[in-house]
């Protein structure tokens, strides 16, 4: 039977003619082997963080269903591009905004979730032999309204493409070789990893290592959908994101990442009564903000501080939150440090090694990088430093666990 390759190029691929016309060529030579595809793409280089940074210089806090507007163009510009092309190329191609392919989503502007797929227009363009081209990181409600999927998001729309259309594989092609140990622009001397389970994988994203989207991870793993992560720039085989196989050793680390997206704020003097918090968390999540570590010190007074991490994008919005609920609670004043960053170190082996943590923490002080949060999970370990020391804690932990022996 005809194979089915659902594949997804990021901004770094097609950052420019030259490149998408290589990428062009890269589609069309799956046709020549005689497989249907559908390839999705991100927008040209570094569009989205410029069209961001054009609603930022007009206010702190867009709105949501505007910034939708704004960023979904990025993508839109690219597929065009992409089928006009691999037309030039003598090939048959589309290109399609996600709404027109159907990809329904809930109403939570900038970081929708995909409800449903109705694949009638992809599966008919296949059929026709077209080679399909969508726009990543973007779908459409019930209300017309476009939405996008959080950052990184193209790599969401391809999985769940390649599960509506029970794709053979789905192919992830970056600027890298595939999944490192850590990021290899930090740290030079990082190993390509042949194989990863997608429960690491998920840790390794949602800690940090920008190569993935991390909710595109949960829908292949939810999904078993085969994954290969690999490089837009050579012919080499990447990493393999599968299921958790025995055979696979389990090392107690398998990757370092670094965080360097979210801003801490710290809430001074809030009364300590039962309710407090529930309140405070309740309206910053109202107000669609993301909260992660979150830190509450022991209170000998009847007041204590509460700290908690939030991406540096939502910052302002998270702010004006407080601001308003400072006149219904008792608290100080609000204070907010962009400076920090979130160093992880992950692995499935560390449910089963003792000391890993002790192991970072000693690591870190050695190296003089001072601790401000921790948070663990059964596979991971994290911590919030000073941002300036980020790069330097990133290579000094993948020295401390092994990483560049690691084969
Ligand atoms: P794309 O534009 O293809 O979506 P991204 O910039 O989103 O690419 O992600 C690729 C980048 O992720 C790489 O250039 C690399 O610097 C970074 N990265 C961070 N951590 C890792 C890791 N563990 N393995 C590979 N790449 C990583
Ligand atoms: N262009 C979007 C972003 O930069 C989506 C993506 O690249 O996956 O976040
Ligand atoms: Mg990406």
């Amino acid at each position: 039977m005809k194979k089915l390759v659902v594949q997804k190029f990021g901004g770094s691929s097609v950052a420019n003619i030259d490149r998408i016309k290589e990428v062009a060529k890269r589609v069309v030579s799956y046709k020549k082997h005689h497989q249907d595809v559908v390839t999705v793409v991100s927008a040209l280089g570094d569009t989205t963080n410029e069209l961001e940074e054009l609603a930022f210089s007009i206010s702190k806090t867009p709105p949501d269903r505007e910034m939708d507007m704004l960023m979904s163009t990025g993508e839109q510009i690219s597929c065009a591009l992409l089928a006009m092309a691999v037309k030039k190329l003598g090939h048959d191609a589309i290109s399609f905004t996600g709404g027109q392919v159907g990809i329904k989503t809930d109403k939570s502007h900038t970081k929708a979730k995909i409800i449903k797929i109705d694949a009638k227009r992809i599966k008919k363009a296949i059929k026709e032999r077209k080679i399909v081209i969508v726009a990543g990181f973007q779908g459409i409600t019930d209300d017309l309204e476009i939405t996008t999927l959080g950052r990184g998001g193209s790599d969401l729309t391809a999985v769940a493409l390649a599960k509506a259309l029970d794709a053979d594989v789905c192919e992830i092609y970056t600027d890298v070789k595939g999944i490192y140990t850590t990021d290899p622009r930090v740290e030079k001397k990082a190993k390509k990893i042949s194989k990863i389970t997608y429960e690491e994988m998920l840790e390794m994203a949602a800690l940090g290592a920008q190569v993935m989207q991390s909710r595109s991870i949960e829908v292949a793993k939810k999904y078993n959908i085969p994954m290969h992560v690999r490089s837009s720039f050579s012919k080499e085989e990447g990493t393999m994101i599968i299921k958790d196989n025995e055979k696979m050793e389990s090392v107690s680390v398998r990757g370092v990442t670094c965080n360097k997206s979210e801003a801490k704020v710290t809430i001074c003097n809030v009364e300590d009564k039962p309710g407090v918090a529930a309140k405070i968390f309740t309206e910053i999540s109202k107000s669609g903000v993301n909260v992660d570590t979150i830190v509450q010190n022991v209170s000998h007074t009847r007041r204590t501080d509460i700290s908690f991490t939030v991406p540096i994008v939502e910052l302002a919005k998270a702010r004006k939150t407080i601001k308003i609920l400072s006149k219904k609670i008792k608290m100080d004043n609000v204070l907010s440090d962009k400076d920090i960053a979130r160093i992880s170190i992950v692995g499935s082996g560390m449910r089963s090694h003792k000391g890993i943590a002790a192991k970072m923490f000693q690591a870190l002080a050695d190296n003089k990088v001072n601790i401000d949060m921790i948070t663990t999970s059964e596979i991971s370990v994290s911590c919030i430093i000073n941002r300036k020391l980020a790069d330097k804690a990133v290579r000094v932990l993948h020295k401390e666990f092994n990483l560049e022996r690691i084969k």
